[in-house]
């Protein structure tokens, strides 16, 4: 059995379309024999998933994706193996998820500005209660017909500069990582190959990262292309980082990655679920993956 892991996801616990158990069952049926639920700053979705995985066969690792403030950018933490009961965690993701309420009325109230009313309460009857992140006004505006797709929204409304782009603070990184450690995870920098970064801000932020107790980045990731990979494999090398292998799954509507379809890690990457006792099981040759 090849184990296929898959360890970034989300769930209607945060922006993605499915619910924590249609994810399992997607998963289970496109052949992902191992993964990952890593929501928004927010683990409301790891229980629904872990038994529906127990229930299918399926090896679940419960995760969450930090929302980090370095420098002026917006970078994304994932957690990998946490114990979501951790309380310095839930403090943590407890300011995260305040942060995100008061941004969504924020991003309404701006948007409201520019002529385009109940995008606020649009936003939060797709995010049925659950957090609202950006992708639900994108949804909502795209509904409004304000844009032909998500993307377009992103690009003329939600992003910096933009007229609903909304500036804070998320957590810094030392918090980010400080908090998945406690959680007794490990903390991996997602995928990389989004951040507009220099080489020697690359090198600042792995190095940091490195220093603070990062155990891992994305090599394989649902938003890089072939160079990029190959680019990360080698830098996880470099720096003796685990590499990390993820969809970034939002649900079937989107136009990413489907589940089940990533390709393989490197040769020479040291896979982040090398010593996890769930996966000791599997043999060695079977649990990394061979030659791309
Ligand atoms: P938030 O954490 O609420 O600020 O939203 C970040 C999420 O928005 C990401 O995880 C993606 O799902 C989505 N997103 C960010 N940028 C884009 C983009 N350019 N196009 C489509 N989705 C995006
Ligand atoms: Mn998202
Ligand atoms: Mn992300
Ligand atoms: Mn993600």
């Amino acid at each position: 059995m090849q184990p296929s892991p898959d360890l970034h996801t989300h769930s209607t616990a945060s922006d993605g379309t499915l619910s924590p158990s249609e994810l399992v069952a997607r998963a289970q049926a496109a052949g992902v024999r191992v993964l990952a639920l890593t929501d928004h700053d927010t683990t409301d979705g790891l229980a629904e998933a872990q038994e529906a995985a127990a229930q299918r066969g399926v090896i679940f690792i419960p995760g969450v994706e930090l929302s980090v403030t370095w420098g002026e950018m917006t970078i994304h933490v994932l957690g990998l193996r946490i114990d979501p009961a951790n309380p310095e965690l839930q403090l943590g993701l407890g300011r995260l998820l305040a942060f995100r309420a008061w941004r969504a009325e924020e991003i309404g109230r701006r948007l409201a500005q520019q002529g385009i009313q109940g995008a606020y309460e649009g936003a939060r009857a797709l995010a049925q209660g659950r957090l609202v992140g950006r992708t639900h006004f994108a949804r909502f505006l795209v509904r409004l017909g304000r844009a032909p797709d998500v993307q377009a929204v992103f690009r003329q409304f939600l992003t910096r500069g933009k007229p609903g782009h909304v500036p804070g603070e998320w957590a810094s990184l030392e918090e980010a990582v400080g908090w998945v450690r406690a959680a007794g995870g490990d903390a991996v920098i997602a995928h990389p190959g989004r951040y507009a970064l220099t080489a020697r801000q690359f090198a600042r932020l792995f190095g940091e990262f490195r220093e603070l107790g990062g155990r891992g980045i994305e090599v394989v990731s649902g938003s890089h292309d072939r160079d990029t990979l190959l680019r990360m494999a080698q830098q996880s090398r470099l720096y003796g980082f685990f590499a990390s292998v993820g969809s970034d799954y939002h649900g079937p509507e989107r136009p990413y990655l489907e589940l089940g379809q990533l390709p393989h890690l490197p040769a020479g990457c040291r896979p982040i679920w090398q010593d996890w006792p769930e996966l000791q099981g599997l043999s060695p040759g079977r649990a990394t993956h061979s030659l791309p």
